[in-house]
């Protein structure tokens, strides 16, 4: 570095009027100054490190604050070999040195390193013992932090609140509360960290009563505190304390901050209050990516899906990189909407921002591909993840048993076990969908014994119902029927539901009787229940009782639910129901379908009439199967998409068997696969063939 003129030490006195390259300013100042690290200070500000490091060396007797600034700086550089050097070569080391240097190495990763430097210390302060002990607990070494934390000569506050938070990151709340409890001065951080880890587990009476006493003891709470409390508010959709919490956050002014408002947006949507947080975001200036995405996750939590999407792209516009959770959470309102497009248009973003190999991110990919019935991209990025947790497989598993893949689904289980990881309630789940969902009656009792001797998984009602779905479908009423009464817990509504639609499947009256008679026991007001009997009498001709089920619904005050298909075509959602003339292509779409008519007739179709469920005479039946929402959509799809690329239509109902039969040669006359996902399941048409196998 050369020695300068008056002119440069004048340019430096203005640095802060000239933003234009202030490296190459300071640069050029003079020796003196750099003694004084004020050219280092510059460049570690504007992040050029390495010249930094250069001017360093050429310092003959830098100070302890110099070097410990150096050797902070690479390690937040995660160059923990390059701030190791610079700590061997410091001509006298302090306790805070030797602190630093150890808290560096645990924030790069590198436990064995700080414990090596905490044993090699020649004298240590509670600072040490503290950074340690908070250091093994953070990498779940939690008894041995324990262990260390018990031994320590003294302890002060932060020392009692390293241990505590130290369990509470390990799920050893109990243990924290006890430790809480001996401790013999507690601060506003203890408080904080208690309250969070109840709110953390769901707890949110002894969190919300935590921090009241915190309150009521004179201590003020920090923004981390009103986060907290305002998570425990959250899940346990307490508005009015939450409410009143938001008011105290406006008055203690922590209502600028975005961590508290991220919680409080948060807040809002989980309690259904999805305006108030968009007001809230509305007001903000300041808006980062935590914020904009406690927005999209909420507008998803509420169904609002579209709007969720809206402000994914108005965030992106805005310049703010969307991170892990904003792709995840926008992944999911795809999944909400059924887009296939828009989920691959944000899987394209993902790739681009490199988080195509995050766990959590793949994770969200596999999902909305099975949820949007695209089983072969589904695959094609489980296969290539390279980390897979629990949550990776179980949502693979889930994916093929709803397309019907239960092969694939079982086959995915055995993978799970060899790779060692433990199954939960969510993976029986879906293992005893896949079966049910392919007649796979034997593997399904099987899986079934396999959950209850599991000791680490919890048997639910949910499994029940799914076993009931199981034998019922494959027309083992009566078994089923016993199998509710091993139950070891009261049979809820889901249990009945399964075993009434299995009535349905089998035509049988009297079983169906029953099971209803349990579900308006226990939800009077269950229209699904009340559309299924009424369905079941139609099919037995018994239209007595149907019109006394109905006569019971409108006395309910029920609405059976319209039947509706719709498909999407660049990004637009188009919504049939039956006989629906509204669609500007109806002429187009009567064509088609008077064409496939006769197609259809020539493979030797016939109309099934009994699902037409109506008290009409067969010609007419015949006409409104013909328009039914699926058949019209799926129409529609033929007409409009690409020749040879699949048509997936979603129903909101199941699909009647008429339009199954036509489907499944619909496939084969057009040699196109049609994708069709009902509400129970999703089905792939592929040359006259059904995934499902004709069993739904
Ligand atoms: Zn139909
Ligand atoms: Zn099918």
């Amino acid at each position: 570095m050369k020695k300068l003129s008056s002119t440069l030490c004048r340019l430096s006195s203005n640095l802060t009027t000239r933003p234009s390259s202030p490296i190459a300013v300071a640069k050029n100042l003079s020796m003196e100054d750099i003694c004084r690290g004020k050219s280092i200070l510059y460049l570690l500000r504007n992040k050029d490190i390495d010249e930094a490091h250069r001017i360093f060396l050429q310092i003959p007797s830098a100070d302890i604050h110099l070097y410990t600034m150096m050797i902070n700086r690479f390690s937040q550089a995660n160059r923990i070999g390059d701030a190791l050097q610079l700590f061997d070569s410091m001509p006298r080391r302090d306790i805070p040195c030797w602190n630093s240097m150890i808290k560096s190495c645990i924030d790069c990763g590198y436990l064995c390193l700080a414990q090596k430097l905490f044993a090699e210390m020649p004298e240590r302060n509670v600072i040490s013992w503290t950074t340690i002990v908070s250091g093994l607990a953070k990498f779940g070494c939690i008894d041995a932090a324990e262990k260390l934390f018990n031994t320590m000569p003294d302890r002060d506050t932060a020392a009692w609140n390293s241990m505590i938070t130290g369990y509470c990151e390990n799920g050893r709340v109990h243990d924290a509360q006890l430790l809480f409890e001996k401790m013999p001065h507690r601060n506003v951080i203890s408080w904080t960290a208690m309250i969070g880890a109840y709110a953390q587990i769901d707890d949110s009476n002894k969190a919300l009563c935590l921090f009241q006493q915190m309150w009521v003891r004179g201590i003020k709470p920090t923004s981390s505190t009103f986060a907290c409390a305002l998570t425990a508010c959250a899940n346990s959709t307490d508005s009015d304390l939450g409410i009143q919490i938001h008011a105290t956050v406006i008055k203690t002014g922590y209502d600028e901050e975005n961590f508290t408002l991220t919680s409080l947006i948060n807040f809002y949507a989980n309690c259904e209050q999805i305006e108030s947080s968009s007001k809230l975001f509305e007001e903000v200036e300041n808006r980062n990516v935590v914020l904009w995405t406690a927005l999209i996750t909420g507008y998803g939590l509420n169904g609002r899906h579209e709007e969720a999407l809206d402000e994914f792209y108005k965030m992106v516009r805005s310049g703010i990189m969307p991170n892990q959770s904003t792709f995840s959470s926008s992944l999911s309102s795809c999944c909400g909407l059924e887009a296939l497009d828009r989920g691959k248009r944000i899987h394209a973003a993902v790739i681009k921002q490199g988080f195509d190999l995050d766990v959590f991110v793949g994770n969200s990919l596999v999902v909305m591909y099975s949820k949007c019935g695209d089983v072969t991209d589904c695959l094609k990025i489980f296969n290539n993840m390279s980390i897979r947790n629990l949550v990776s497989w179980n949502s693979i598993i889930v994916g093929c048993a709803q397309n019907g893949y239960a092969s694939q689904a079982l086959e995915f289980f055995d993978q799970m076990s060899a790779f060692h990881v433990k199954p939960d309630e969510i993976t029986f789940v879906g293992l005893l969908n896949a079966c049910s969902h392919s007649r796979m009656i034997g593997k399904g009792r099987q899986i079934f014994q396999m959950l209850k001797e599991n000791p680490s998984v919890d048997v639910r009602a949910e499994h029940y119902a799914c076993m009931v779905d199981i034998l019922g479908r494959s027309g083992n009423l009566e078994e089923a029927e016993e199998f509710i009464g091993s139950m070891p817990m009261k049979p809820n509504v889901m249990v009945w539901l399964a075993l009434l639609s299995a009535c349905r499947v089998h035509c049988n009256v009297e079983i169906a009787q029953k099971a209803a008679g349990e579900i308006f026991y226990l939800d009077p007001y269950n229209s699904a229940a009340y559309v299924l009997l009424s369905n079941i009498y139609a099919s037995a001709g018994r239209w007595n009782d149907v019109a006394q089920t109905r006569m019971m619904m409108r006395s309910h005050g029920i609405v059976k639910i319209q039947g509706s298909s719709w498909i999407t075509v660049n990004e637009t959602r188009y919504e049939f129901v039956c006989g629906d003339r509204s669609n500007p292509l109806s002429t187009e779409i009567d064509k088609k379908l008077d064409w496939l008519d006769e197609k259809l007739k020539e493979y030797g179709y016939i109309c099934e009439k009994t699902f037409a469920l109506h008290d009409v005479d067969d010609e007419q039946k015949e006409y409104s199967l013909k328009y039914h929402s699926e058949k019209l959509a799926v129409a529609f799809g033929l007409l409009v998409t690409a020749n040879g690329s699949t048509v997936r239509v979603m129903k909101n109902l199941r699909v009647c068997g008429d339009c199954h039969a036509a489907i499944k040669l619909i496939s084969m006359i057009v040699g196109r696969e049609i994708v069709l996902r009902d509400s129970s399941r999703f089905h792939h048409f592929r040359d006259g063939l059904c995934s499902c196998g004709d069993y739904w």
